[in-house]
């Protein structure tokens, strides 16, 4: 039985990327003290360099039927979208029969419903969260564009949209001229594509990562800047946090929002959670250069090219590397002719690169609530591709579900800890 948190109680979280920022602005709204601790600035981590998508109509997970038959093309074909350094393989073995356990029609299925039921809210929860506050100008009501060039890649989208029209989430079936309407910078190659009306874009994920920490701090939060090496329980069994320079921190109650290293921080407070980086990259271009209407997701390449900040920024690839491995550059740098089939008038010059590690689930579906019998440590992690997209809606309902909010527990279900 969860005990409901009372007002005033103390509440860390730990990891202040776009998940951890949410969750401490839901929970410090909520009547809790809350104090925030990374090791870097607010929202640096992988939440800087997303594609800026809200995208509401995501809710088909990686694992599904064929999956195994795409094994061998992802091991053997260094520039496909997916990859695995060979190095990796022995670690991401564990993970990696989680995921093809996850292939299952009977598991895609389960997954798709608890990815749908989180996305159904996840627009109006930017709304619930920041409406009123600088942060929520950083969000602009343009949908997600998908494009192909051929009707056979078209076919590949029939999945989406009927997903999208399962789960009651408008989506648009596009020809040239209405692709060429939407956004009319991209190659005219492109024929077929779906639009999804009701998603969104952050102009710039830092911003928007900035601001909630600022309101955060004007609404009573703290912030301690540090790193976590090692967590544990007192003999009361409340968590505690130790900083690599001794520091203890010690609360009533502990988030982890960790990102992707929420897998070794898990397992501090018991079995560790499956959660493994899945690295991606993006280039920027130029500033000045013609930058898009809003993001425009390319199906064939498995790329997508957002305006950021007015510059376009070209994101894509997932890789298995572990946490430590060095970047491989090329994989960014493999964005830009990608990018310049898309959009030809894109000029052939990388302005910066980025890397960073998604923090993914073998089923897709986030880390949400505390573990049976456990309600001291809470998860809200692995986000996977979606982390920005259900930030607010996962800050919302764990601080809903902490403070006794039974409607909010239960929507949480399908992402309990205990379910791996
Ligand atoms: C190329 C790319 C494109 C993407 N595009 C999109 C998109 O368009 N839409 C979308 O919804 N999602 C997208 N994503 C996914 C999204 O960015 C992630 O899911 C999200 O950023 C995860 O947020 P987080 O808060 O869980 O993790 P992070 O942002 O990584 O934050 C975790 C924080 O925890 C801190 N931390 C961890 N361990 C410790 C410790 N021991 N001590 C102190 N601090 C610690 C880290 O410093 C970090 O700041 C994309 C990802 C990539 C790579």
């Amino acid at each position: 039985m969860m005990t409901r948190v009372e007002p005033g109680s103390t509440v860390l979280v730990l990891g202040a990327g776009i998940v951890g920022l949410c969750t401490a602005l839901a929970l410090q709204r909520r009547g809790l003290a809350v104090t925030l601790i990374d090791s870097g600035e607010p929202g640096a981590g992988c939440s800087a360099g997303n594609a800026a998508m809200i995208q509401i109509g995501s809710s088909l997970p990686l694992a599904a039927p064929g999956l195994l038959r795409r094994v061998p093309g992802m091991l053997t074909d260094p520039e496909g979208p997916l990859v695995m350094r060979w190095r990796h393989l022995p670690a991401l073995m564990p993970w990696g029969l989680k995921l093809l356990h996850n292939a299952t029609p009977e598991a895609t299925a389960r997954n798709e419903a608890a990815l749908a039921g989180l996305l159904s809210g996840a627009r109006r929860a930017f709304d619930d969260l920041l409406a009123g506050t600088p942060a929520h100008g950083v969000i602009r009501n343009r949908g997600e564009l998908y494009v192909v060039r051929t009707e056979q890649a078209f076919a590949a989208y029939r999945a989406k949209i009927e997903a999208c029209r399962y789960n009651g989430v408008e989506i648009e079936v596009l020809d040239a001229a209405r692709i060429r309407e939407l956004e009319p910078l991209l190659s005219p190659e492109y024929r077929h594509g779906v639009y999804v009306p009701g998603s969104a874009y952050v102009d710039h994920p830092q911003r928007l990562s900035t601001l909630i920490f600022d309101q955060f701090l004007a609404e009573g939060g703290q912030f301690e800047r540090c790193r976590i090496v090692k967590g544990g329980r007192s003999v009361e069994g409340q968590p505690f946090l130790t900083s690599d320079s001794g520091r203890t921190f010690g609360a009533e109650r502990l988030v982890v929002a960790a990102g992707s290293a929420a897998g070794g921080v898990s397992g501090w407070f018991g079995p560790r959670l499956p959660i493994e980086p899945q690295r991606g990259y993006h280039i920027t271009l130029p500033p000045g250069a013609d930058a898009l209407q809003g993001p425009v997701i390319e199906g064939e390449m498995s790329i997508a090219v957002s305006p950021v900040g007015g510059v376009n920024r070209v994101a894509g690839t997932m890789e298995f590397a572990g946490h430590s491995a060095a970047p491989d550059w090329r994989r960014a740098e493999m964005l830009m002719p990608l990018a310049r089939r898309m959009i030809p008038t894109l000029p052939d010059q990388i302005e910066t690169r980025w890397y960073g590690d998604r923090p993914g689930t073998p089923d897709s579906v986030p880390v949400l609530g505390p573990r049976k019998g456990d309600d001291r440590v809470w998860y809200a992690c692995g986000h996977g591709m979606l982390g920005l997209t259900l930030s607010a809606r996962s800050g919302v309902l764990l601080a809903a579900a902490m403070t006794g909010d039974a409607q909010a527990a239960q929507a949480l279900a399908a992402s309990s800890p205990d379910r791996f």
